[in-house]
């Protein structure tokens, strides 16, 4: 990894401060003073320090949030708040959402600074679940469900893999899908002609959204709900 994203990573300001701190020669790699932002190190064994401390290494930082809605799925935006907006103490580390909730959708949403984890979550391939709870305009119909079952066929002649959806009441619905396709569950409810009046992920994976994160709240997650997602 590049030395000034390992900084990053770890807080110790932008990408652009970073480099400042490196150029000035406040950081070494093994006692050594490197000034070069693209120095290559082994993160789990070189020893990094700025200005003599040394900087822990931690794989990378996960975090859980309960999306309010409102605010948008993104790093960075001129218009709307984004989820990295919502928390200003991680404003240093690169973090990116995992995937995307829609600006009105509620819900589980993992933001981290680990790449290639976001990419086993969202790669087809490795088949993370995603459910939702919905509340609907109306009743969906046993035929709808069969539908769902079968693989609905969105507006853009896209055919979704098998959904498992289950009735809970009255309109309200919890539907599990295998894909994240833009708007998905709004489409999908769309092709057997219902609107979906709000939208909520519940769960990812094995990992369900905590009962005691309230909407808005957001934590570090731990080792084990990190492995139940993948
Ligand atoms: N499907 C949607 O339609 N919206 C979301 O935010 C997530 C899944």
């Amino acid at each position: 990894m590049r030395l000034d994203k390992f900084l990053a990573n770890h807080g110790l300001g932008t990408r652009t401060e970073v480099k400042q701190l490196i150029k000035k020669g406040n950081i070494t790699v093994n006692d050594v003073i490197i000034k070069k932002p693209e120095h290559q190190i082994a993160e789990e064994s070189d020893v990094i320090a700025s200005d003599g401390d040394v900087i822990r290494y931690e794989k990378a930082l996960y975090i859980i949030l309960n999306k309010p809605a409102g605010v948008i799925s993104a790093t960075e935006d001129n218009m709307h708040t984004t989820v990295v907006d919502l928390m200003p103490e991680y404003s240093h580390f690169d973090l990116h959402p995992v995937g995307r909730l829609d600006k009105d959708t509620e819900g589980l949403l993992i933001l981290t600074t680990d790449g290639q984890f976001s990419h086993n979550v969202l790669s087809p391939k490795k088949h993370v679940n995603k459910t939702y709870f919905a509340r609907l305009d109306g009743e969906v119909t046993p035929a709808a469900i069969q539908q769902f079952k079968e693989g609905i066929t969105l507006d853009d002649d896209y055919k979704c893999k098998p959904a498992d959806l289950r009735i809970l009441g009255s309109g309200e619905i919890e539907v599990t899908i295998q894909e994240g396709k833009f708007h998905q569950v709004k489409r999908m409810f769309q092709a057997v002609g219902r609107t979906v009046v709000y939208l909520k992920r519940i769960r990812m994976g094995s990992l369900e959204l905590p009962d005691d994160l309230e909407t808005g709240q957001y934590r570090k997650m731990s080792e084990k709900e990190i492995n139940l997602v993948q």
